[in-house]
């Protein structure tokens, strides 16, 4: 049957992509590197700024990690920065460094200072400026961490914090306080994984591992084969979850080998970090179709950014183009309260009005869960627009997404007697 082809090629040819015949013709190619895709977007950037790099070294996920963008200099040398942005990168020290793939970069405008992929990586000097209800880990992950890099917060699932390096670090990361750079309490050694591992083994509860940190996939794929081996060795957990962006700013890194390695863990889902329908470039949809072809279920994780996907009209597009690539959108977060990430935030009924922009307008697969993590250690919680109108009598009136009113009998219902906030204060 050497005609049937995964259906994932097909996006190859649709309206936003080139088709790329070398691929279409061959989907065994990818274990040769020259069959993933150059966009000609990245192409052109790469044979400005790295025209001595071949197709195979750009191809080249290490070659991306070395050559990543980490200081002034090597910005300067192809941004145009404002004065805003090289005095905050010269500013900045500790933690959550300045690091682009030159990949990343090729997405970003050069000359735009507001363009929105630029801004999520280029420090400014808002970055500086601590708010009120602003914190270094609002999240309390420190307080909850049961032994280091090993976050215990609900019953039966843990958030292992395997490597506290990133290919590219977004400016208002979660974990800003511990991401690239070495030291402190996050050592990520081989002896914090053993403490990781014996904790888990000793809590039979723990049925779900999110593998997170930093990137795990910036991880060896030998490090990573052995992460997984040892977690899939406790017989009580079910189940195991990398959450990554490497998938979207390394695309390069999701190579046979790797997906290889990660099918025989299986089951094992991944959540990508998502931002904005530009990163969903060919090299993204070959790195989404490779893990999808590997049989791992995707989900989706975007942070609500103010100024860069704060509207329905890029949010819808990137939620289409992620279903496109298999891709199910999982969380919508509102940005976590870190230090200097004020900038970043929306007012929490922006992410409220984007949810009810999408539900019923469009394929419920395509709609996130709107989650605030609440500062403190509370956990993800869920927001959904009020659909609830009141009651009449034994009718609970409710409105649909065309702001329609209808009843629904419900006799012995307390739903709608009085506010949800009255209810919940209880
Ligand atoms: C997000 C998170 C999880 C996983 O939560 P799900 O709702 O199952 O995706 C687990 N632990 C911590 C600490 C988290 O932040």
């Amino acid at each position: 049957m050497e005609a049937a082809k995964p259906p994932s090629r097909r996006f190859l040819q649709s309206e936003d992509f080139k088709p790329l015949p070398h691929i279409i013709a061959d989907n065994t190619a990818h274990a040769d590197p020259s069959a993933f895709p150059i966009s000609e977007r990245s192409r052109a950037f790469k044979d400005q700024f790295f025209p001595a790099a071949s197709d195979a070294e750009w191809l080249d996920w290490r070659w991306q990690l070395r050559n990543r963008i980490r200081s002034l200099a090597g910005l300067e040398r192809i941004f145009n920065l404002t004065a805003d942005e090289r005095d905050a990168v010269s500013r900045h020290t500790g933690s959550l460094p300045m690091g682009i793939t030159p990949y990343y970069a090729s997405l970003m405008s050069l000359d735009n200072p507001s363009e929105g992929l630029r801004r999520t990586h280029i420090p400014v000097g808002n970055e500086f400026i601590k708010m009120p209800g602003e914190a270094d880990d609002p999240l309390g992950e420190d307080h909850d961490a049961a032994v280091p890099g090993l976050v215990h917060r609900y019953p039966d699932r843990v958030l292992f914090l395997a490597t506290g390096f990133c290919s590219t670090y977004c400016r208002y990361c979660t974990r800003s306080r511990m991401v690239g750079e070495a030291g402190g309490e996050y050592e990520f050694s081989k002896s914090q994984w053993e403490k990781a591992f014996d904790y888990i083994a000793a809590h039979p509860e723990i049925r779900d591992v999110l593998i997170s940190g930093g990137d795990p996939l910036t991880l060896s794929d030998d490090r990573l084969d052995y992460l997984l081996t040892r977690l899939r060795a406790i017989e009580h957990v079910e189940f195991i979850r990398i959450g990554s962006k490497i998938p979207v700013v390394m695309p390069m890194r999701i190579t046979k080998s790797l997906t290889d390695m990660l099918k025989k863990h299986h089951p094992l889902w991944m959540s990508i970090h998502f931002t904005h329908p530009d990163e969903l470039t060919p090299e993204v949809t070959e790195s989404t179709a490779r893990l999808a072809d590997a049989g791992i279920p995707l989900g989706s994780q975007t942070v609500l950014l103010k100024g860069i996907n704060d509207d329905l009209s890029i949010i819808k597009p990137l939620m289409h183009g992620l279903l496109k690539r298999r891709v199910k959108p999982y969380y919508l977060y509102q940005c976590d309260p870190i230090t200097g990430s004020s900038h970043f935030r929306t007012p929490v009924a922006k992410g409220l009005e984007i949810i009810e922009g999408l539900r019923g307008h469009t394929t419920g697969y395509a709609i996130p869960t709107f989650v605030i993590d609440a500062p403190g250690g509370g956990g993800k919680i869920p927001l959904l627009p009020d659909y609830v109108v009141g009651r009449d009598g034994e009718d609970l009136i409710l409105r649909n997404f065309e702001g329609g009113t209808y009843r629904y009998h419900d006799p012995d219902g307390v739903i709608g007697t009085e506010p949800c906030h009255q209810q919940a204060a209880q």
